[in-house]
């Protein structure tokens, strides 16, 4: 197994095989307006060309799909792309028509006479790239066609829906194992933005790939910048972040379809234009609320994890975890969705300790349903136990995202992170508050949770406190300084710090260890965290990113961008992205000749809006 990394590969190579630079270059131009390749694209791409198996990590806009678009296109074959999602095959179907590149797509939203019709255009050759579901791929109608074209390279996306290690499994995908079987001469490259070692092995294994050319990129996306904040009064908090991004693209992720409600509505109360998405909702319903944010009609959509893979909208400035997702593979994945046109964005988690529970029990409940096989239970437990790490362990974040993935991160402070920004602060005389609390469930004899716990802290007057006796106790209101949900969530804390137990089960009750004894006797110091109040002005990065920008001429062509999307039907992101728009409203070209330099306008998308963008230019001034 051979493997690069991306420090090794820079630029575009000639090769021994005859695909010269030159080619690349020009198609790269010709279709996408680009210059140069990004490190590891070269050598994906002539992979693909020479046809050797490969396995291409790369983040989330590190440019993976330009690696199986190009080598048809300069080669004059028709390869095959295996994507998981409607959506996303749809997009990517809009946005390299939009490039003058001919593609199709065939999933089950077409009606049989437009599959037909798509079928006789791929039989008489007029397609470059043909995307398909796993499923439609193995059946016998499109193995035929398959077989007839003489397909002879298959690319397959989103590669870790195979492993079960991966965030995402999906059965369907094991099936592909059948490829190299079917198509013994044909080479399989796969794509996947979020790959451990553990995924990286399983996919080559699962695929049959014949010594792959493994392509590693660095997994850091220096464009984000990530906070974790205690969860308080999340609405509020969620709030208060969007506010920082009016008018931009956000996504709220949360656990269940009633918080994304709750949420999206407290939001739209606040003047946002925000709605929900989750499995539970009619296809209609769904499909309409990702067509408004691909529209731009509503910034915010409040989700499950069943809204994501779809959405390839490239500038979404902000990504908020309302609760924790369940594993790093998760949260990368999601949180990935921002700034995939190298911008910077921002990801912000709410993190509480009772919503890792909330998942333990979501998890077990789950796996008992599906009567999994204990292999795979026990796998998502570890992995939501590395989340927690990761939220919990204050170092810098993206230190921390890259050494997940094997990977050791060079900088030394990254200036996009809520450690690194200094914003991560101690809570002052910690081991005392601590003892507070731990003499609290001593007195309560340790057989209430932690909302009764906190109750007799902050001195609640309620009948349940008279009940029990508790108000009498000498911890009753000893604590009632503290707003109550600060006060909740430095009991979570002393949880996941192992100084306190809670005990498994529907009721659970807060119960003191060696740990706890040790701190309340004053043998070990304790301490707590708090987040200072992020400043609302940039950061450095952010900033950088607006140098020579005109922000109201940006925001005209953003508007411009909207309405020729609107005239296409298509979705507003594929026409421009905000990096080309930020070029464009720093460099302000006025004629053709000048807007051919802005990267990510080529020749078709020159002809289509060039004039139109300069009259936009123009008009402002
Ligand atoms: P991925 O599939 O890895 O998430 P994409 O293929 O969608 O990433 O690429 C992310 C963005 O980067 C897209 O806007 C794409 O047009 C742009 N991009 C890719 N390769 C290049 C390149 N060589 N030069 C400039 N922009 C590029």
């Amino acid at each position: 197994m051979k493997t690069v990394d991306s420090a090794a590969a820079a630029g575009v190579t000639g090769d021994a095989n005859g695909w010269a630079s030159e080619e690349i270059l020009v198609v790269l131009r010709r279709f996408w307006g680009f210059e140069s390749l990004r490190p590891l694209q070269a050598e994906a791409i002539q992979a693909g060309l020479e046809r050797r198996d490969s396995l291409v990590v790369m983040p989330t806009g590190g440019g993976k799909s330009l690696c199986y678009q190009v080598p048809p296109a300069v080669a004059g074959r028709t390869d095959i792309v295996v994507s998981p999602l409607i959506a996303l095959m749809k997009d990517q179907v809009d946005a390299l028509r939009l490039c003058g590149y001919p593609a199709a797509a065939l999933h089950s939203g077409m009606d049989q006479s437009e599959i037909r019709g798509v079928e006789r255009e791929i039989a008489a050759g007029r397609h470059r790239l043909i995307f398909v579901a796993p499923e439609r791929l193995l059946t016998p109608r499109f193995l035929e066609l398959a077989a007839r074209l003489e397909v002879s390279s298959f690319a397959i996306d989103e590669a870790h829906c195979i492993s079960q290690w991966g965030h995402d499994f999906r059965p369907e995908y094991r099936r592909l194992a059948e490829l190299k079987t079917r198509f013994p001469s044909a080479s399989v490259h796969a794509y996947t933005a979020t790959a451990t070692e553990r995924v990286r092995r399983d996919i080559i294994e699962q695929l049959g790939l014949e010594e792959p050319t493994v392509l590693v990129g660095s997994f850091d996306r220096p464009n984000l910048l990530y906070r974790v904040r205690p969860k308080l009064d999340v609405n509020a908090q969620i709030a208060d972040t969007i506010r920082r991004h009016k008018g931009e693209a956000s996504i709220v992720y949360s656990i269940s379809r009633k918080d994304t409600e709750h949420i999206a509505a407290y939001l739209a109360s606040e003047g946002v234009r925000a709605a929900p998405y989750h499995a539970g909702m009619e296809q209609d319903e769904r499909r309409r609320t990702q067509d408004r944010f691909a529209a731009e009609e509503i910034d915010v959509v409040v989700a499950t994890v069943a809204f994501g893979m779809g959405i390839d909208r490239s500038d979404i400035r902000c990504v908020i975890h309302a609760a924790i997702p369940k594993s790093i593979e998760a949260y990368q994945q999601e949180t990935g969705r921002s700034g995939r046109d190298g911008l910077p964005a921002e990801c912000v988690l709410f993190y509480s300790a009772a919503d890792v529970i909330r998942w333990q029990n979501l998890m077990k409940r789950s796996a008992e349903e599906a009567a999994a096989p204990p292999e795979v239970a026990e796998s998502g437990r570890l992995l939501l136990e590395e989340m927690r790490r990761f939220a919990t362990v204050v170092r810098c974040r993206h230190a921390a995202l890259s050494a997940y993935f094997g990977e050791i991160y060079s900088g030394a402070n990254c200036a996009a992170c809520d450690f690194c920004l200094g914003e991560v602060e101690g809570v002052a005389d910690s081991t005392v508050l601590a003892q507070k609390v731990l003499s609290c469930v001593a007195r309560v004899e340790q057989r209430f949770g932690v909302e009764h716990v906190v109750d007799v802290l902050s001195g609640a007057s309620s009948e349940r406190m008279r009940r029990w006796g508790h108000e009498k106790l000498s911890t009753y209101g000893i604590l009632k300084d503290l707003p109550r949900k600060t006060l909740t969530n430095l009991v979570y804390q002393l949880i996941d710090a192992g100084i306190l137990e809670r005990t498994p089960g529907d009721r659970p009750a807060l119960k003191l260890n060696a740990m706890s004894w040790e701190v309340m006797r004053g043998g070990h110091a304790v301490s707590l965290l708090q987040a200072k109040k992020p400043k609302s002005t940039r950061t450095r990065i952010e900033e950088a990113s607006w140098r020579d920008v005109d922000e109201a001429l940006f925001e005209s062509l953003r508007k411009l961008r909207r309405e020729i999307a609107a005239e296409r039907g298509v979705a507003a992101f594929v026409i421009l992205h905000d990096a080309t728009l930020r070029e464009l409203a720093s460099v302000r070209p006025t004629t053709m000749e000048a807007i051919r330099h802005i990267r990510g306008i080529g020749e078709k998308k020159l002809t289509d809006f060039g004039a139109r963008v300069i009259e936009c230019i123009k008009s402002h001034g």
